[in-house]
């Protein structure tokens, strides 16, 4: 069986050390456009129960990422500098890059051909191919191409944000709101490494034209960053890697299969940074793929279907948290002007509405904060 992949991401390299771990007759390659050691952005987080997935599928790959990995158990919201811990709350965080690399020494180990600095133009470059999988990112090549077979669709969400890092090292996950003359603005800060943390900055749209963010230079637009988040930051500096301002693709396709195409990860679904799912999503894709194939016996046509279906509910929950999540941050300015416990409440919310007993089991020190409040 010949399998090109298309872009080495967490979702293309981990399919392509699944499909060969279990093949190795088989011809695994995976084409990126990339350098190896080049990557967007910087840390990404997992919640909690996030890599429990791969602790029962993989056990080999959890251990190998597990030790990398900075994990906490509460998280903390700022806003109008004072802090509201949420405990119980958890989440373990990794630098992107060192998730890529562990990825791509499991997957070159097990056999598969890894084929850097080659950007794929069109579909007819992989033809050879007896399965072509496009883990190809948001702006994949195979979902576009296939745009009207798979109906796909993108919308992009109001807010901007710009993924930054910084030296210092934040005690939990943090996400700090400020309201400026200039316009409101948050910011979701981690550490994933020693001397490493995660920066991303968002504000909305009218901010984003009042401050003047888009005719800035990047050290401009840092240098304003850094002003805004002067607490939160406390003199440490942000670091950039290509931290252009975005906003947030909605990527949606009715079909992840046409023929012997498939897509996985970004490039079939997005989930909103907020609730750091879209790299475990990613990896699950795989899991799934991987094993629809495995069942069917390598059978192409009818494996691709299988995997569309059976994964199809378990992303469509998810990214419907997301998209809630999503809408409560496009309207993050509104919910700033409540007291700060009620503004906790509201972000524990934003994915429908919780009950005040359940969250006591999870979050009790915050509960009691809560209800000494709303006597
Ligand atoms: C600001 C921000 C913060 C995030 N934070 C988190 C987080 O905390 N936790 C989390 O789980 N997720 C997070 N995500 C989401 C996460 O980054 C993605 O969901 C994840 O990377 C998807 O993996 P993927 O392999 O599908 O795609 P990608 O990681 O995008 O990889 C796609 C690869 O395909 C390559 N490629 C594309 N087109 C071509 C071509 N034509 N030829 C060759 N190669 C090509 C690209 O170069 C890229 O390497 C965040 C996203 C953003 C934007």
């Amino acid at each position: 069986m010949r399998v090109s992949i298309l872009g080495a991401g967490p979702a293309g390299l981990y399919l392509a050390y699944l499909m060969k771990r279990r093949r190795p007759q088989a011809e695994v390659r995976v084409i990126e456009q990339n350098a190896a050691n080049a990557t967007f952005g910087f840390g990404v987080v997992f919640s909690d129960r996030a890599l429990e997935f791969l602790r029962d599928d993989d056990p080999d790959t959890y251990a190998a990422i597990t030790p990398l990995m900075e994990s906490w158990n509460d998280m903390t919201l700022v806003l109008r500098n004072e802090r509201i811990v949420i405990d119980g709350i958890g989440f373990s965080a990794i630098g992107r890059l060192k998730l890529l690399q562990l990825l791509q020494d499991r997957a070159r180990a097990a056999g598969v051909a890894l084929i850097f600095d080659r950007p794929v133009k069109s579909l007819d470059e992989l033809e050879d191919a007896d399965l072509v999988v496009g883990a190809d990112g948001v702006n994949s090549l195979v979902r576009k191409t296939l745009a009207d077979e798979l109906g796909a669709s993108l919308h992009f969400l109001s807010n901007r944000f710009a993924w930054f890092g910084t030296a210092r090292e934040f005690d939990t996950l943090t996400q700090t709101f400020r309201h400026t003359p200039i316009g409101d603005f948050n910011a979701h800060h981690y550490r994933y490494a020693k001397g490493r943390s995660t920066f991303i900055v968002e504000t909305d749209e009218a901010s984003f034209a009042r401050a003047g963010l888009e005719r800035m230079d990047d050290g401009a637009a840092r240098a304003l960053c850094e002003k805004v988040f002067a607490d939160a930051l406390g003199g440490a500096r942000l670091i950039s890697n290509n931290s252009i301002w975005r906003r947030f693709p909605q990527v949606s396709a009715k079909k992840w299969h046409d023929r012997k195409y498939a897509i996985i990860g970004d490039a079939a679904h997005t989930a909103h940074f907020s609730i750091g799912s879209g790299t475990r999503l990613a990896m699950e894709d795989a899991i799934a793929l991987e094993r629809a194939l495995y069942e069917s016996g390598d059978g192409v046509a009818s494996a691709l279907p299988a995997f569309d279906s059976l994964r199809r509910p378990v992303v469509d929950k998810i990214v419907s948290g997301s998209a809630a999540s999503a809408s409560w941050y496009e309207n993050f300015s509104e919910h700033m002007a409540l007291a700060p416990a009620d503004f906790a409440m509201s972000y524990i919310s934003r994915s429908g509405r919780v009950d005040l007993d359940r969250l006591e089991k999870m979050s009790p020190r915050f509960v009691q904060r809560y209800r000494a409040e709303h006597k």
